[in-house]
């Protein structure tokens, strides 16, 4: 496995349309293992094919600590009514934060990396990571979602530090960024 660049604000592939995957390749086996070590490595809890410049229609999500999982051609088939506000961060923008706010229950359709069809119900924080990473796919960032006063960064400082700490900064809840709560009430989702 290798550590791919993430790609950052102003890089065209983060505006693109990713394409789906009709087939599974060697290819895109190892590409799903390469993203898992970049999330990982990046201190991350998703990430999406478009953001190592790689437009295709791919996703990886945390669930839980120990529990990865990759998401081929993922499509959000409901949201609910309830929404939440929370702050996401994202690993193609390192020192920027804002409230964006999302459904609070969504339901997911998507693939495994053999191919199979898997639906599933994601509330909350895991709810978030869902819609944070599929508009990814659809070439739209947080900073397009985020209430236009809430954005803040933190110092290039305080951002080394928490990824040398392996916590995330303060006050920091979601997006592809570690946050500070466990994604633990994920458990639900299958
Ligand atoms: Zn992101």
């Amino acid at each position: 496995m290798a550590k791919l660049e993430i790609v950052c604000d102003g890089h065209p592939t983060l505006k693109k349309q990713a394409k789906s995957i009709r087939k599974m390749t060697d290819e895109m086996r190892l590409l799903a293992d390469d993203m898992v070590e970049t999330m990982l490595c990046s201190n991350g809890v998703g990430l999406a094919g478009n953001q190592v410049n790689r437009p295709v229609r791919i996703i990886t999500v945390m669930h839980a600590q120990d529990d990865v999982r990759v998401y081929i051609n993922p499509r959000i088939l409901k949201f609910s009514k309830e929404v939440q506000y929370g702050d996401e961060g994202c690993l193609s923008f390192p020192l920027l934060y804002g409230t964006v706010c999302r459904a609070d229950r969504v339901t997911v359709q998507a693939q495994t990396l053999d191919m199979k069809k898997v639906k599933l119900d994601a509330e909350g924080y895991l709810a978030r990571i869902f819609q944070h990473e599929i508009d990814h796919l659809n070439g739209i960032t947080f900073t397009e979602r985020a209430e236009p006063d809430t954005f803040y960064t933190i110092t290039r400082k305080e951002y080394e530090e928490d990824i040398e700490d392996g916590e995330a900064p303060e006050d920091t809840s979601s997006g592809d960024k570690e946050a500070s709560q466990p994604a633990d009430d994920s458990s639900q989702a299958g």
